[in-house]
């Protein structure tokens, strides 16, 4: 090897071992940074790894949110969350790993475990308050559809449909995203009184996804339409499936419509919206965790 070839290998490798070290400590900055703002903790279920990870990156290739956020990555041979507020509990992470390195856990050390107590049919601790989908700590599109479901085919069990009597509603459902949605088709099939509210859109945060997002789901069964068998497909594609199943179904949605109160009335409860009041037998919370994004009301 001549001198200029020598000295042009030494500046390549120079500058790559530049990068690399560039790299490691910018990741390692940003780590730090997230866990002293506390700023971007994991919202529901989430990867711990272990000590013996040996650092092969399956866990990083397999994640489906890897495409849009660096949610998993490596730091010093080991794999990290390096952007928590980004998992949203697939949980594809646990199957890939070859060491069993991976523990699928809620809450964190900072915050604790925040989701709130349900017994197995989805009854809060207000007897007569449901809670359905992320709000109830699980993520992921298909729990929402299944428990929204579920939630509400234990009400129609404990109470006859309709059988209040008077201008009581059997539930009133609290948001429109999959759970929301889910627990709406299940109202209407079961010839329940029910009204839905949404203070945005059908979808929730689907809706919100950035466009074209690749969506990874799993089979669920929906009431009034049977078998959903989406795996993975795209926010639109998804949306516009449910669009169609509202228009063809016939399930009522209020929508531009917000929940501000619930108060105890007797054997149910009042709920106040912006528009009017509704007197319910249940509540079902569908309401997910974004709580209600303060916008800019810039056009
Ligand atoms: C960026 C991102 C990507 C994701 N990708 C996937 C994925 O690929 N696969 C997957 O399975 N999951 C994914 N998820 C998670 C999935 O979207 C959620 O777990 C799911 O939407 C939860 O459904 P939900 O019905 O419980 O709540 P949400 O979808 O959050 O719906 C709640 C609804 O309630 C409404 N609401 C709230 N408060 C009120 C009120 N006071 N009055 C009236 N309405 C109210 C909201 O407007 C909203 O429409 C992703 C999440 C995010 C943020
Ligand atoms: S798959 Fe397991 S061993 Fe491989 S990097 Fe991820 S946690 Fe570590």
């Amino acid at each position: 090897m001549d001198l200029y070839t020598s000295l042009y290998v030494g500046v390549c490798l120079a500058a790559l071992v530049w990068h690399v070290r560039r790299r490691r400590r910018l990741e390692h900055l940003s780590a730090k940074a997230q866990e002293k703002t506390g700023a971007a903790e994991p919202a529901s279920l989430h990867p711990v790894i272990a000590d013996h990870c040996i650092g092969c990156s399956s866990c990083i290739k397999a994640c489906p949110e890897q495409a849009h956020h660096t949610v998993l990555g490596l730091l010093r041979g080991r794999a990290h969350l390096v952007s928590p507020g980004d998992c949203i509990g697939h949980g594809a992470c646990k199957t890939a790993c070859p060491v069993d390195a991976i523990t699928l856990v809620f809450g964190s050390e900072r915050r604790g475990v925040d989701i709130p107590l349900v017994t197995p049919t989805f009854e809060s601790t207000v007897p007569g308050i449901f809670i359905a989908g992320e709000l109830g700590g699980m993520g992921l599109i298909r729990n929402a559809l299944e428990q929204g479901r579920q939630v509400i085919e234990s009400i129609a069990q404990k109470h006859r449909p309709g059988g209040s009597g008077g201008q009581q509603l059997d539930v009133l459902i609290v948001g429109a995203g999959p759970a929301g949605f889910s627990a709406s088709l299940t109202a209407k099939s079961k010839n329940m009184r029910y009204v839905t509210i949404e203070q945005e859109s059908l979808g929730g945060a689907v809706f919100q996804y950035p466009r074209g997002k690749l969506v990874m789901t799993a089979p669920a069964t929906v009431p009034l339409l049977g078998k959903v068998n989406f795996r993975q497909t795209s926010k639109e594609a998804l949306l516009e499936f449910w669009t169609d199943a509202e228009r063809k179904t016939g399930v009522k949605i209020n929508y531009k419509e917000r929940v501000e109160d619930i108060t105890r009335s007797g054997d149910g409860f009042i709920v106040k919206t912006n528009r009017g009041t509704y007197p319910t037998r249940s509540v079902l919370l569908a309401i997910g965790r974004r709580g209600t994004p303060r916008k800019l009301g810039v056009p």
